[in-house]
Order: structure tokens, then sequence, then C-alpha cells
């Protein structure tokens, strides 16, 4: 994971580069995870995007046929 500043020159932040979470252009500041897909996410989003993710993991944890056990 890396993150990315826009400073008058792309690197490897393309010009065209899309948000994962909002799909809205990433022209200042990104969260960059390299991994089988990149992911580039704004840092707002990747809060927004989290805090569902959590959502998601304690539905699993706290439903009968979740089939995670943490005792
Ligand atoms: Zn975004």
């Amino acid at each position: 994971m890396a993150v990315v500043f826009h400073d008058g020159e792309w690197g490897e932040l393309l010009p065209t580069q899309e948000c994962f979470y909002c799909f809205q252009s990433l022209d200042e500041v990104a969260i960059w995870w390299r991994g089988a897909s990149d992911i580039w996410i704004h840092a707002a989003c990747f809060i927004e995007l989290a805090v569902r993710m959590f959502r998601d993991v304690h539905e699993i944890e706290t439903t009968p046929r979740g089939g995670v056990n943490r005792t």
C-alpha cells in the first residue's frame, strides 16, 4: 500500500485513474494497493469502504450461519 500525491507529474497515478469506490477522478491524492488487481481510492472513500467492510464482517460474525467462532 502506498499514498500517492499528484504534484504536477503523474508518475504512477494516471490522469485518467478513477477511484475504486466513487469512480471520480483521483486528481490530488490517492491510496494505492498493489495486488492481483491494483486498487486506487481516495482517503475519504477508504473510510467509507472500511466502515462498510467492518459492518459486513460484523454481520457474518453475528449470524448463526456465519461460520466464524471467536470464542
Ligand atoms: Zn473516491
